[in-house]
């Protein structure tokens, strides 16, 4: 299949400056897999010009979006004090500047009707392999959420995925969305779930997520990953509570977002079981 640069994109979501530097080490990684495509960066207004430059720099579209028009209550309902205790995250710890409902602004993707397909990466991933050839795939595509055991299988993650914009969808998604005394515990993530029962499988390699480096290390192989995921604590932050566990990781995810000679990925050493 011949894949047309400018009917496809990479689109991630930035609302606040730390993840503008998810999305620059991001961005030096897709630049770094050879794509043609356009970089698309979402950014609401908590953004500043200063800290959206370097995205600018290195060739990405800033595409500036608001907040989802969603009601009071949704709103309360998903403030960051609710969801943490409704529904906590027992697994790991969310930085401070994670907000959950600018989560939801993912959902915009659907907005950017100029292009055909879409592949959405959270701001705290890094493509470490070309992955172009996804744009073939269809509506709705991701990844299995595996990084406990291989009992989460049948659940999404919905840090990478393929989709097709569209005026219509996103309709249909927000009003599927803002149902009275409706709570999503896991935000977009689990209204894509239901909202694409029928979801189709990537490959786990599509979405590795960083405990299974922990977790499940009989899994990870550097040669098959395609897209490393820092789901749970950054790599960037100054007190992570995971940064001895992680350092191979979080060694690779800096030496992309300092610009420095990005090693032979494939010959990392894997974790010891
Ligand atoms: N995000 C953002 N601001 C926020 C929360 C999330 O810009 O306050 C975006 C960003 O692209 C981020 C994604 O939404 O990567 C999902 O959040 P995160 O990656 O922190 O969730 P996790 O992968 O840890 O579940
Ligand atoms: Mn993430």
């Amino acid at each position: 299949m011949t894949l047309d640069a400018r009917a496809h994109a990479y689109v991630t979501l930035v609302t606040n400056e730390d993840y503008a530097l998810g999305a620059f080490a991001l961005a030096r990684s897709l630049r770094h897999s050879g794509t043609l495509a356009d970089i698309v960066v979402l950014h609401t207004g908590g953004v500043s010009a200063g800290a959206l430059a370097p995205l600018l720099e290195i060739g990405c579209r800033l595409h500036p979006v608001d907040l989802l028009p969603l009601s009071d209550a949704f709103n309360e309902r998903h403030a960051r004090r609710n969801v943490h205790e409704q529904a906590p995250f027992t697994k790991g710890r969310k930085p401070a500047f994670h907000s959950p409902l600018d989560n939801f602004c993912k959902l915009r993707l659907w907005e950017l009707t100029a292009y055909d397909r879409c592949i959405f990466l959270d701001a705290d991933t890094l493509v470490l392999k070309n992955i172009d050839r996804y744009f073939g795939y269809p509506e709705f595509s991701a990844a299995p959420n595996v990084y406990e055991s291989l009992k989460d299988f049948h659940r999404l993650n919905s840090g990478v995925f393929v989709a097709k914009p569209s005026t219509e969808t996103f309709a249909a998604m927000l009003t599927a969305l803002d149902q009275p005394d409706a709570f999503w515990p896991r935000t977009d993530q689990t209204l894509l779930q239901g909202f694409f029962p029928d979801w189709h499988g990537l490959p786990v390699t599509m979405n590795m997520l960083q405990y299974v480096w922990f977790t499940m290390p009989e899994l990870w192989h550097w040669p098959s990953i395609s897209v490393l995921h820092f789901q749970y604590e950054k790599p960037w932050e100054h007190d992570h509570p995971k940064a001895d566990t992680l350092k191979p990781l979080i060694d690779l995810w800096w030496a992309f977002a300092r610009g420095d000679t990005i090693p032979d990925i494939a010959r990392l050493p894997d974790p010891s079981p």
